[in-house]
């Protein structure tokens, strides 16, 4: 086999793939959650028994964090974080502002769009109302085992912040010696953390969703990470003795492309080996619309040659097998099997793909045209990038600003309004055979008749 053949993906053509086939393209490359459960029981067990203690064993053996074996070590941050701890080359520094910015500017105007209260009068002299609220203590999972991904610590501390939430904790795993990103540590100080976590895996959910003597307990956890910090969060959501909520049930990073004859082969290539360099379990793939066979080579030729010389080759050759090609004829065919998949990230590389947005039904994020690689959004054009992956898109959203605040409704109802309401919530209590709550209607009505109001 010749190396370039080891880096292809997969090619399939909508004439020839039948339901079963297609019903089993749908479905991602991911393993059962139910063995890392097993797995991240007793480290949740031990940070909610332990505390900061169990919480640093944990570090010290998950984490290969060294320094923390020594208990002086602290395990949390505190802001203002120390200058010295948040040196970034004035480079990186200004690409952080810049995305930084971008992304609030986005989230910001979410802001002013949920913090709105709505206001209906329902019934004359029945008034129904909503209000947003920042939730008050919130923990950010920014993961750091095979890299250091100080893009998500904007993605999940910008939206909090312009939210307002109070209690912005920030966990990350710490290198040998104990540190941190600068990076991370810069973003922190940006975006109003109190506490930065020197800890990762499924021990730093833990500490934030039971809290410990220095990790401020969180109300609501985010952020991606990878299958221990997933089982993790999803257990601590199903204990009640937690009272913690999660974002989106997050997977492997994933994206769809849809391209027809205008796509540049080695544009397409480029944006399919983006997602899949994120790892073994990452997918791509391409629906091709009414495209021959030696465009779909020329992809696969072009994937082969930049694949080889990226730095995450080795990850790409085992991957790319796990992608696929989908050659379809028609534009409502491409989008029927990408509607189906609800990808984490979307991208129309086709002729008036703006119009086209309006076939999307089920996506994370959409990349519209041939100058909007996933990259950018990725990074910072201002979306965010914690999104639905799985398929979890026909269900879910992305974490927006709105993933930071909660709701409450109020009704405040006049003399007028009861008379007018009052008599059909009587016999809705009736049906349901509860009297106090009848009652309840009826004596206010009885005093108001009385009272003349
Ligand atoms: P991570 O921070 O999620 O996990 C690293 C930690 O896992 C380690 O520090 C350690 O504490 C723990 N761990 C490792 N092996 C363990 C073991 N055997 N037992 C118990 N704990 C163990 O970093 P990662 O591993 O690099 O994974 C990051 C993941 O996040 C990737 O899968 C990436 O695709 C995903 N990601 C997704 C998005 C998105 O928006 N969907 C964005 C960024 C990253």
């Amino acid at each position: 086999m010749d190396a370039a053949s080891e880096y292809r993906c997969p090619v399939y053509s909508s004439d020839t793939v039948d339901a079963a086939k297609r019903a089993e393209l749908l479905v991602r490359p991911v393993k059962s959650s139910a063995d890392i459960l097993a797995l991240v029981s007793p480290i949740l067990d031990s940070v909610r028994n332990g505390g900061d203690e169990g919480l640093r064993s944990c570090v010290v053996k998950f984490d290969r964090c060294l320094a923390a074996e020594d208990t002086a070590f602290p395990l949390t941050l505190k802001a203002p974080f120390p200058a010295e701890l948040a040196k970034i080359d004035p480079k990186v520094k200004q690409a952080i502002d810049v995305a930084y910015s971008n992304i609030k500017a986005f989230h910001s105007a979410q802001m002013e769009r949920e913090s709105e209260p709505i206001r209906v009068e329902t019934m004359p002299g029945v008034v129904c109302q909503r209000f947003a609220r920042p939730i008050g203590s919130v923990g950010l999972y920014v993961p750091g085992g095979t890299a250091v991904l100080p893009s998500t610590a904007l993605m999940l501390g910008v939206p909090a912040q312009v939210a307002g939430c109070k209690n912005i904790t920030l966990a990350t795993p710490p290198r040998p010696d104990g540190s941190i990103s600068p990076e991370i540590i810069y973003i922190a100080g940006l975006v109003g953390a109190q506490t930065v976590v020197r800890a990762g895996g499924a021990h730093a959910i833990a500490a934030m969703a039971y809290g410990t003597e220095t990790v401020p307990k969180a109300d609501k956890l985010y952020g991606p990470g990878n299958q221990f910090v997933t089982a993790a969060k999803m257990s601590v959501a199903m204990d009640s003795g937690a009272r913690v909520a999660i974002d989106v049930p997050a997977g492997p990073s994933e994206v769809l492309v849809i391209a027809d004859k205008t796509a540049d082969p080695a544009l397409v290539a480029s944006d399919l080996l983006g997602q899949q360099e994120h790892g073994l379990d990452s997918q791509s793939v391409l629906i091709t619309i009414d495209c021959d066979d030696a465009y779909v080579e020329a992809v696969n030729a072009a994937v082969a040659e930049q694949a080889q010389a990226l730095p995450r080759a080795e990850i790409l050759r085992k991957s790319l097998s796990q992608s696929f090609i989908l050659q379809t004829k028609t534009v409502d065919e491409a989008f029927a099997f990408s509607n189906d998949y609800a990808p984490e990230h979307l991208l129309l590389y086709i002729a008036d793909a703006a119009k086209s947005i309006e076939l999307v039904e089920n996506a994370g994020s959409v990349f519209v045209g041939p100058w909007s690689p996933v990259a950018c959004g990725d990074y910072a054009s201002g979306t965010n990038h914690t999104l639905p992956t799985v398929g979890y898109a026909k269900q879910y959203s992305g974490v927006s600003t709105s993933s930071f605040l909660k709701h409450f409704t109020s009704q405040e109802l006049s003399p007028a309004g009861l008379k007018n309401l009052g008599p059909y919530v009587e016999i809705l209590a009736d049906v349901e055979q509860l009297g106090a709550h009848k009652a309840s209607v009826s004596l206010r009505l009885d005093k108001i008749a009385r009272e003349g109001l």
